[in-house]
């Protein structure tokens, strides 16, 4: 589920940075609080902040859902270096599980505002299309920029409602391998559960690729 504020005047962020979001006066809390942390899911081009999250049976999450249109919320400024190397001739190799999406999509949006020099492979994971969060904005954004590779794949299709025909199962060393000419060279970022990250960097390494080119972002919590 997408959450959008407006954005407050001098806020500066790069793309794939998160901040920590405080209810105020949140209907009903729990022992975890009223604090968590998102990534910032919109590109700073855009005019308002955008964030998007798995909805579970939590205090918070019930109350960020039910409260009014209009709610303020406390904002901190935005941190992390999960954000895109500089070096252009290195592509860059996103590999997001379920929400661990919304990091890319602020780098990818912006990427495609800048018209980044950056060649951009995402590898994205869910389990059906229909809970595939922003993948119509994804698949559009493969159109308008050519240096933007898109490949989803889900790893539940025989449960899905929606017809599926790109690529299944998880990511793994063979999936890569058939859009990358070469696994070692690009620069590997993986966002998403604390045991998705793990996986991933695992299958990376033993596939060859360098640790110093992975970089991670544990959605702890998950
Ligand atoms: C850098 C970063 C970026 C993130 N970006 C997103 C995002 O874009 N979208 C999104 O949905 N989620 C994101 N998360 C995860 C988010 O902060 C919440 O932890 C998650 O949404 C779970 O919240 P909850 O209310 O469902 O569960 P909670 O009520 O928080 O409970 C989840 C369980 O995890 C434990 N837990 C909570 N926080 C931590 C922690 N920091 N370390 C270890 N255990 C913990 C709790 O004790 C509890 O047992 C991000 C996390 C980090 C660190």
């Amino acid at each position: 589920m997408a959450f959008h504020f407006e954005k407050p005047p001098g806020f500066d962020f790069k793309p794939g940075q998160s901040a920590d979001l405080t209810l105020l006066n949140p209907p009903e809390t729990d022992s975890e609080g009223n604090i968590r942390t998102f990534s910032i899911a919109s590109a700073p081009f855009e005019d308002q902040l955008m964030f998007a999250t798995r909805m579970r049976d939590t205090a918070f999450k019930r109350s960020l859902k039910n409260v009014p249109l209009g709610t303020v919320v406390k904002m901190d400024s935005a941190m992390g270096s999960f954000t895109l190397h500089k070096n252009s001739a290195k592509p860059a190799v996103f590999l997001a599980g379920g929400i661990g999406i919304t990091p890319f999509s602020s780098i990818v949006r912006q990427a495609d505002h800048d018209r980044a020099a950056h060649k951009l492979y995402l590898f994205y994971s869910n389990r059906r299309p229909e809970e595939t969060c922003f993948i119509q904005v994804l698949q559009n954004l493969e159109k308008t920029n050519p240096k933007f590779s898109f490949i989803a794949t889900m790893t539940d299709v025989p449960r899905s409602k929606e017809t599926w025909n790109g690529d299944t199962g998880r990511i793994n060393r063979d999936m890569l391998s058939k859009y990358l000419d070469d696994l070692r060279g690009p620069i590997y970022y993986i966002a998403g559960p604390p045991a998705m990250v793990g996986g991933m960097r695992k299958m990376l390494v033993e596939s060859g690729v360098d640790e110093d080119d992975i970089r991670t972002e544990e959605f702890a919590g998950y």
